[in-house]
């Protein structure tokens, strides 16, 4: 072959992936940013709270110890397995067996993105929400598989129709995604929906992964519940969950799976092919953060709750629809008539310097929404609403 005859492509895996709508957004964001824009980012799902102070010591701590240094065991340590274990008991009440269905991850994205891995075959299906987490579709598409989206539609309160779903497709699914507290719809589950999915993955001998990041973002007394507090859900299934979200530690890099000991073998052995474990120091910061006062999750939770509260205000008042969320640091809020979610997006960003994210980018169901996160502190919300009111929509 000449020179220059062979192109070399990014491969069709990449290219069926759907146009990343938020990198159009970014470069958006960057260029307003660029002619000095005091640009209100309520776009992007990062907690802007600092990790505890505690977990960041005993982080420095670690660092130090050069036992630390080496590769870590790809399963976990097993004093952050046995935390993880005691944090799920006394949270809900889970009785997990450390060895065997408790497993560490690189961030639960991490383990979303593999399990497709280790058990979709060519051609099979995932069963993954729409609007939903990007990452069950494209962890699918990597391992040659096929999503069929199931719809959340707010007359359900944003919980999939099983029935919809035809039983040829069930038949060849291997994988049932499901994520509540829900990003980005901010609905949440109870565990009368759990034991509908578990009955549904019985019979159609389903894996159920549950994607459960936001289970400690909670408001008004409401306590989210575990997917494997319900009966037959350990044979079924695993929760997926991060201290990404819970301890303020996005850049850390630390998450887990619980559940069924057999698919978390796969996972395991699929992750020993591709990645060597946490590092350890951050494991240790891990255990101080399951184990140690919890008081700082409490504080988290009324700060997100008073910005949803100030928010919710706000938006009613400028005329958009929204429902305060019981979970989640997002509001889920109905486009005005006449805007589409990219349309919509648009306009706030560029007349208000607000940045937001089109429903639609979640997937087709998401379309007619867009996502706020309340990631920024009240006065800068308040700000936000002044600048949406200018608009007069
Ligand atoms: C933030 C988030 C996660 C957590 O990701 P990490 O990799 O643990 O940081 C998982 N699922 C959803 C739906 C999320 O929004």
């Amino acid at each position: 072959m000449k020179k220059g005859e062979k192109r070399i492509e990014m491969a069709e895996r990449l290219q069926v992936l759907p146009p990343y709508l938020f990198a159009d957004l970014d470069r958006k964001k960057t260029a307003l940013r660029a002619q000095g824009m005091d640009l209100i980012d309520l776009g992007v799902g990062d907690p802007d709270i600092p990790t505890p102070q505690r977990i960041v010591e005993r982080l420095r701590e670690a660092v130090l110890d050069s036992r630390n240094h080496r590769y870590p065991s790809y399963e976990g340590l097993r004093e952050f397995r046995q935390a993880v274990s005691l944090w799920y008991k006394r949270r809900f009440g889970v009785l997990l067996d450390p060895e065997q269905e408790v497993i560490a991850l690189i961030g639960s994205k991490e383990g979303i993105a593999h399990v497709p891995l280790a058990f979709i075959n060519p051609g099979a299906y995932s069963l993954i929400p729409s609007p939903g987490y990007p990452v069950y579709h494209a962890g699918t598409i990597f391992a040659g598989g096929r999503s069929f989206f199931m719809p959340l539609v707010e007359e359900r309160g944003f919980l999939p129709d099983l029935k919809q779903i035809p039983p040829e497709v069930a038949d060849a699914a291997t994988l049932l995604f499901i994520n509540y507290p829900n990003n980005p719809t901010a609905a949440v589950a109870d565990e009368a929906f759990f034991a509908e999915v578990v009955e549904f993955a019985q019979r159609y001998n389903l894996i159920v992964c549950h994607d459960a990041a936001y289970s400690e973002i909670s408001f008004d007394n409401y306590t989210p519940s575990s997917f494997l507090a319900v009966d037959g859900a350990r044979e079924v299934g695993i929760e997926f969950h991060s201290l990404s979200k819970t301890y303020n530690m996005t850049g850390w890099r630390l998450g887990f799976a619980v559940g069924n000991s057999a698919t978390l073998a796969g996972l395991g052995k699929a992750k020993t092919n591709i990645d060597s474990g946490v590092f350890q120091a951050v494991q240790l910061a891990g255990i101080e953060a399951l184990t140690g006062d919890q008081s700082a999750v409490e504080k988290m939770r009324a700060v997100y709750q008073g910005r949803r509260d100030c928010m919710v205000r706000g938006l009613r008042a400028v005329g958009l629809e929204v429902t305060p969320p019981k979970a989640t640091f997002y509001l889920w809020v109905k486009v005005p008539p006449d805007h589409s979610s990219v349309s919509f997006t648009s306009l706030v960003l560029e007349k208000a310097g607000v940045a937001i994210t089109p429903g639609s980018g979640f997937g087709e169901a998401g379309e007619g929404y867009v996502r706020l996160a309340l990631t920024v502190p009240e006065a800068r919300l308040e700000e936000a609403i002044s600048r949406i009111q200018r608009l007069s929509l």
